[in-house]
């Protein structure tokens, strides 16, 4: 009498809402989908915060031209093929649901031309089904657009966060992958602008200080089968923790609260634990990043053992680091009254002459209100020398990267870079 059974259309979009939550999800599982498609390129672009447009393109093998119509099927994966590939799984997806849920609550475009074909297809989906396809001439890869997530399923849009909380959320899971594939070329664009633009690198180390902006120290051990590499930044800043096992960016909030204090709580800090495939428990639930580990004391010690003892040359590489950074200061000049370009060490600094004088003012009177007020303007004169001061002042700081409100004081290129972008060794 009152018990019916709900339209498929209502069961597809339930249970699409649980694949693909927010933008992040979406960003996440097309991601995924780029990297177990070897790419060595991936590009991404949001607008507000993912929820009017996400957009992932990669260079990887592309999707037979027969296949653009499966992928958005449920259950439908190139991955594995029987039960006992579970086992074994070394790629992200596997699942062959996330294209399909993703295409049942977006307007979705896909484009992708396979490695062996001259042409690529472009497909355009909505509400799940297709509306178009034609041939177009692309490069060998793919790219997938997401337009109005969730605007057939007004639930999910009224959950979504602000736009800001939902662009850090998808800043954070790219940086988790720029961690994960460190030769893998990363950009992420965010309202027209640039967020990072991270360069295939030799090794990790390179590809964390790449990311983070500074040195880090490197400390290995392995045991058993089981390998720890772990970098923790020579500078303090506000904590900040990146596990991965095997690769994949987990969650495990025991081993997260021991590394934590192991480690201190103002380092980032950035481990990879490698171990045999049986010892990990990757949960088979399309979202759940909590893994669960065989071995986890002897993870434990392993890190421990890392930290029980300073081997003496990490005391002399701090000395050094320390060193050349306070050493040489060169003011190159003051940009539209407002930037001061700096040279320090291997950077080029553009700090913001307000903030860095807030700053500055801050931390000699403790008084938020009076040293903003008191601050040097935007638009205000300054000379070189004026400059130079504050900068050295800076360079004493505790906490260098942010004004008193939280907002950073500075943005800086790796000199190194620049040689690289123009293809000059140095
Ligand atoms: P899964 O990743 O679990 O297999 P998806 O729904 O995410 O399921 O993707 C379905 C299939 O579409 C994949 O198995 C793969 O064959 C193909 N595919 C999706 N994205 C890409 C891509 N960027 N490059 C190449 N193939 C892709
Ligand atoms: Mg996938």
């Amino acid at each position: 009498m009152f018990v019916q059974s709900l339209p498929l259309e209502v069961i597809q979009k339930i249970s699409a809402g649980e694949v693909i939550e927010s933008p992040v999800d979406c960003v996440k599982e097309l991601v995924e989908n780029s990297l177990d498609a070897k790419s060595s390129r991936v590009d991404v672009e949001i607008i507000k915060g993912g929820k009017r447009y996400i957009s992932v393109r990669d260079n990887g093998t592309g999707i037979h031209r027969d296949d653009m119509e499966k992928v958005i099927q449920r259950w439908s994966t190139s991955k594995i093929k029987d039960v006992s590939d579970l086992l074994s799984i070394t790629s992200f997806g596997f699942r062959g649901e996330a294209l399909y849920a993703v295409a049942m609550v977006s307007r979705l475009v896909i484009r992708s031309r396979f490695f062996q074909d001259q042409l690529g297809i472009k497909m355009r989906v909505e509400d799940g089904k297709v509306l178009e396809k034609q041939e177009i001439g692309m490069q060998i890869g793919t790219c997938v657009e997401v337009y109005d997530l969730f605007y057939n399923l007004p639930v999910r849009l009224r959950f979504l966060k602000k736009e800001d909380t939902e662009r850090n959320r998808i800043i954070k899971l790219m940086k988790e992958y720029a961690l994960s594939k460190w030769d893998v070329h990363f950009t992420l664009t965010s309202n027209g602008r640039k967020v990072f633009d991270l360069y295939p690198c030799q090794d990790v180390k390179e590809r964390v200080e790449l990311l983070f902006g500074q040195k880090f120290e490197e400390r290995k051990n392995s045991k058993d089968g089981v390998s720890v590499s772990l970098y923790t930044s020579l500078e303090n800043t506000r904590g900040e923790i990146y596990l991965f096992v095997n690769s994949r960016p987990v969650q495990n909030r025991n081993l997260l609260e021991y590394i934590r204090k192991t480690v201190g709580y103002k380092k980032v800090c950035v481990c990879y634990i490698d171990l045999p495939t049986y010892m990990v428990d990757v949960n088979v639930h399309p979202k759940k990043r909590e893994v669960r580990i065989y071995k986890e004391r002897l993870v434990k010690e392993l890190i421990r053992e890392l930290f029980k003892k300073t081997p003496s040359y990490f005391n002399f590489v701090l000395a050094q680091e320390k060193a050349s950074y306070t050493s040489n200061v060169e003011i190159i000049g003051i940009i539209d009254k407002t930037l001061i370009l700096a040279k320090i060490g291997d950077y080029l600094y553009f700090f913001d002459q307000h903030l860095l004088s807030e700053r500055l003012l801050y931390e000699a009177s403790g008084d938020l209100m009076a040293s903003c007020k008191g601050a040097l303007k935007a638009g205000d004169d300054m000379s070189k020398d004026a400059a130079l001061e504050l900068v050295r002042a800076w360079l004493n700081f505790e906490n260098k990267e942010v004004c008193p409100h939280g907002r950073p004081i500075y943005y800086r290129l790796y000199i190194g870079d620049i040689y690289k972008n123009l293809d000059r060794r140095k």
